[in-house]
């Protein structure tokens, strides 16, 4: 059975470049896998055994790249389960302690937004860019910081590892930002810590009466019939923590998009909203494994 295969291995080796492949056998044409003759080069004979090199060197190259491309794949959906799975202060000390992990999430996030038909930090920008520029905006797990560097408003923009100067390195539960000073909170695919509800919390504290909360989230994480949270608890327990839900949109195939508004508290109800948070009942979500590509 194996020498079977082996065999017919070394048969369909042995074709690529014989005859039995006549577009392939002559060094000097380059071809595609259809094996398409896609431009035929001149060379003088003695380039033949260079040319053959070559080509060697190359697939070793990409078969290289592959590999490290399979690498750093694993090595971001490892880096990702574990920002799902611990607290933010565990993540913060875990990018702490080796901050080029960072680029590896981030290179690995954004080979996996690619497939995405639209990303939601784009929605979130054209929203922004429909209303006054006046508007200050906290940008909360920003990771390249795009939002900031397509808008004209003042983007605080907040993550654990500050990839770019602007960014305030920090665990969003904690922000150095004052109270009552954002007109827009933005969490875009950044609930991501098992305390995520504190992240709201920080939101709401940093927000303006009246300001926006803005939430995008990976659509699987609010599919009950698959593990996930009812989006409509998720929603009560925002709106219990001081926010109204102004609109839902479900309409995307890989994410959800919520807008809330903060509610202008009661004179001092103020003091008794910050622990309301811990009598909340907030649904677990859970975390958003990517596949293997
Ligand atoms: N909002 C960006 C990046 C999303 S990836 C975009 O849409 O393109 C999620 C980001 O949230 C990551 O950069 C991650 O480091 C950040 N993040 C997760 N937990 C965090 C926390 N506790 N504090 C600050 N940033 C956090």
């Amino acid at each position: 059975m194996q020498d079977d295969k082996s065999s017919r291995k070394r048969k369909r080796k042995s074709k690529i470049g014989s005859s039995a492949d006549p577009s392939c056998n002559d060094a000097s044409i380059i071809c595609d896998k259809r094996k398409k003759v896609v431009k035929k080069v001149e060379l003088p004979a003695s380039s033949t055994v260079v040319a053959t090199n070559s080509l060697k060197q190359s697939k070793s190259n990409a078969f290289l790249d592959k590999m490290r491309a399979k690498l750093s794949g694993g090595h971001f959906r490892m880096i990702n389960e574990r920002l799902y799975t611990c607290t933010g202060d565990e993540a913060l000390s875990y990018f702490k302690e080796d901050p080029s992990l960072f680029n590896v999430y981030h290179t690995g996030y954004q080979e996996q937004m690619f497939h995405w038909p639209e990303q939601p930090v784009n929605i979130i920008i054209k929203w922004l860019k429909s209303r006054k520029t006046s508007l200050v905006v906290a940008d909360f797990g920003c990771g390249d910081a795009i939002l900031a560097k397509n808008v004209k408003n003042k983007v605080f923009s907040i993550d654990l590892v500050a990839k770019d100067p602007s960014v305030i390195a920090c665990d969003m539960s904690n922000t150095p930002l004052d109270s009552s000073s954002i007109d827009v909170s933005v969490f875009c695919l950044s609930l991501m810590g098992t305390n995520f509800p504190n992240y709201i919390q920080e939101a709401y504290r940093v927000l303006k009466p009246s300001g926006w909360l803005l939430i995008a989230e990976v659509k699987s994480r609010f599919d009950p019939n698959n593990g996930g949270a009812d989006p409509d608890r998720f929603v009560n327990a925002v709106s219990q923590l001081g926010f109204t839900l102004i609109s839902k949109d479900f309409s995307n195939k890989m994410f959800i998009l919520l807008y809330f508004k903060r509610k202008v508290p009661l004179p001092d109800l103020e003091e008794k909203q910050s622990s309301k948070g811990k009598q909340i009942e907030w649904p677990e979500l859970k975390p958003c494994l990517y596949k293997r590509r």
